[in-house]
């Protein structure tokens, strides 16, 4: 988005923090209802259409663009100024822990070079407590977020089909677009899988199928250019940069700010927020802004981060109930690779669809869980890896020239990939807080993290690798994983799958929660948090979906309460 920094003393109602799924919902929301909005973005701007190149060879590339520890993602990935490290901005672990942080500093946040994997939660998903005794029930129910999954669906381009399983609720007919058919690795997973009783089903995926025309931010269908981590310049992908931004703008309401680092949120009269501080990334200098609400959308621990930073010093702003930093989860993490020699020597095929899984494999075993035949509460999905491309070196004869060229060709194809996503239960082990001695370069306290799997999650992998062996052994495949090693030596650490999760979570009242379902802290009322800090708990699926599907339920609320004057 060119010029994206505009003055930051434009009068605003609503001063949003961050730019990303849930500032970009916020953003698009509230100022389609009449407000001014100020936003601030940490990160730098950024404008896909100017600056990706999506069809850059990788050849083009330094190392045919393989990951870097400066690029762990590859050459081409969309990442500016972001990633795992972030020069002057450290953040610290508990003794024993483990724990990484995906940080972006950019316009759009992570939504410029996400997965795109989009699936609905489901009843059990907000209710776990009331069907398995761990953790809490939301305040919320699927029946009250369904509405609002129906919007964001149409409103951000999902492609996708039915799943007709337990706690896989299908969305009304006009919500998707067309899924793209199975490519012949995918047909032959599912013909395998199916015949262990292993359900395989069309993937939600926030990717056109078909052209969404708008007059601001027109979007075309996908036509595979590249892997989609690049950004796309076409809109195919959905990301905010791309649409609710431009859109939000166009109503002449959105102010944005970039390099603008917000440091703290302010405390005004009769428990209220006044608005916040930011630091000038570039020039160091501080400046106050102030707005009739708050809205932080800074990422789950960004946003957690800012309110232990801010208010009453050593406990932190909206946290009477002693919740804020607690419940942090993730997604459990694991690949199970297999060499299937049946897909070796393929003819070559254009097999590109659109960027990504056309299918995936959602969680089956309900039932059984149910009845307590499961060692493992909460369940796990399988995303699914493997098209014509270099196989890995572990199948390869070691062999040189032009034999080496004929062995790649061979097996280039032939490589499957089972990639586990699982749901964690918060525990008491696992939380963040501000490190009492480390600041980052603007001064401002870092956070430190404990991390810790718990059986659970634990059970949960190993029962997936031997889910995926099955698979695998039907298709006559070689095991590219070891089967008896053990399943937290095969985990991903805490926070490597990038779908942080709690640290402010919701509830019914302010006793044992510091937000209510709409967002909005329990202890200042203009004070809404958006992003992913709200959750109560996590789920197998994936979670932008549900925070966009949130953050808009809690943006009109937010709307009808400023212009009803609840707000002043
Ligand atoms: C490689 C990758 C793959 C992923 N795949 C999937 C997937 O398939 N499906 C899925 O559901 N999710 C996926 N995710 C996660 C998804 O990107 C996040 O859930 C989603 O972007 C969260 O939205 P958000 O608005 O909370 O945060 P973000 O998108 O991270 O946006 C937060 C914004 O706030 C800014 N910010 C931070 N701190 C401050 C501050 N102090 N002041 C001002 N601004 C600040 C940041 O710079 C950023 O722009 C993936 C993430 C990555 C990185
Ligand atoms: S694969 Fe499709 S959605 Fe992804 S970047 Fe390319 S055109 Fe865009």
């Amino acid at each position: 988005m060119a010029q994206a920094r505009t003055s930051a003393d434009a009068p605003a109602d609503v001063i949003i923090v961050g730019s990303g799924a849930a500032g970009g919902m916020a953003a698009y929301t509230l100022t389609k209802a009449g407000l001014r909005c100020l936003m601030l973005e940490a990160g730098r701007d950024y404008d896909p259409q100017a600056e990706v190149n999506m069809f850059a060879p990788e050849s083009d590339a330094p190392l045919r663009g393989s990951s870097t520890p400066d690029k762990p993602f590859g050459y081409f990935d969309a990442t500016v100024d972001g990633g795992w490290e972030i020069d002057g901005e450290p953040f610290t672990n508990r003794e024993g822990t483990d724990f990484r942080w995906w940080r972006p500093r950019m316009l759009g946040g992570r939504t410029n070079h996400w997965g795109r994997h989009v699936p609905r939660w489901g009843p059990y998903d907000f209710k776990p407590f009331s069907r398995d005794g761990l953790g809490v029930d939301w305040p919320i129910a699927y029946d009250d977020v369904a509405p609002f999954y129906d919007r964001v669906e149409k409103m951000i381009g999902v492609n996708g089909g039915p799943i007709g399983l337990e706690n896989h609720p299908d969305s009304p007919p006009d919500c998707l677009m067309p899924p793209p058919k199975p490519r012949v690795t995918e047909m032959l997973i599912k013909a395998a899988a199916e015949s262990v009783g292993i359900p395989v089903r069309p993937a939600h995926t926030a990717v056109l199928t078909r052209d969404m025309p708008d007059p601001v931010a027109p979007r075309k269908a996908c036509f595979n250019a590249t892997p989609c981590t690049r950004g796309c310049t076409i809109g195919a992908m959905w990301q905010t940069t791309t649409s609710f931004l431009p859109m939000a703008k166009a109503t002449g309401r959105l102010t944005l700010v970039t390099d603008a680092m917000v440091a703290r949120v302010l405390t005004g009269t009769k428990g209220r927020v006044s608005g916040v501080e930011y630091i000038d990334r570039k020039t160091g200098k501080r400046q106050q802004v102030r707005a009739r609400a708050v809205v932080l959308a800074a990422g789950t621990l960004e946003t957690t981060r800012l309110l232990l930073n801010s208010g009453e010093a050593g406990r932190g702003l909206a946290n009477s109930s002693g919740q804020l930093g607690k419940n942090l989860t993730d997604s459990t993490g694991a690949t199970f690779s297999a060499y299937i020699p049946g897909l070796a020597d393929r003819p070559r095929y254009n097999e590109d669809g659109i960027g990504g899984q056309h299918i995936y494999i959602p969680f089956w075993d309900y039932d059984r869980q149910k009845r307590g035949e499961l060692d493992f509460a909460r369940g796990y999905h399988f995303e699914i890896g493997g098209r014509f491309g270099i196989p890995p070196m572990g199948v390869m004869p070691r062999v040189w020239g032009g034999d080496l060229k004929k062995a790649v060709r061979h097996a280039s194809g032939a490589t499957i990939s089972l990639v586990l996503r699982g749901e964690m239960i918060p525990n008491a082990d696992t939380f963040c807080e501000a490190d009492p001695q480390v600041k980052d370069r603007f001064g401002i306290p870092v956070l430190r993290f404990a991390f810790k799997w718990s059986r659970h999650e634990i059970n949960q992998v190993a029962h997936g690798r031997r889910s995926a062996q099955s698979v695998f052994e039907k298709m006559k495949g070689t095991l590219l994983f070891d089967p008896n090693v053990p399943p937290e030596k095969m985990m991903t650490a805490g926070g490597e799958i990038i779908h942080e999760l709690g640290t402010a979570r919701m509830g019914p009242d302010a006793r044992t929660s510091v937000v209510d379902s709409y967002g909005q802290a329990w202890d200042a009322d203009n004070l809404v948090l958006m992003d992913g800090a709200i959750f109560a708990s996590g789920a197998h699926k994936n979670p932008t979906l549900t925070i966009l599907a949130l953050a808009l339920r809690s943006s009109e609320r937010l709307a009808t309460r400023i212009k009803s004057g609840a707000i002043a």
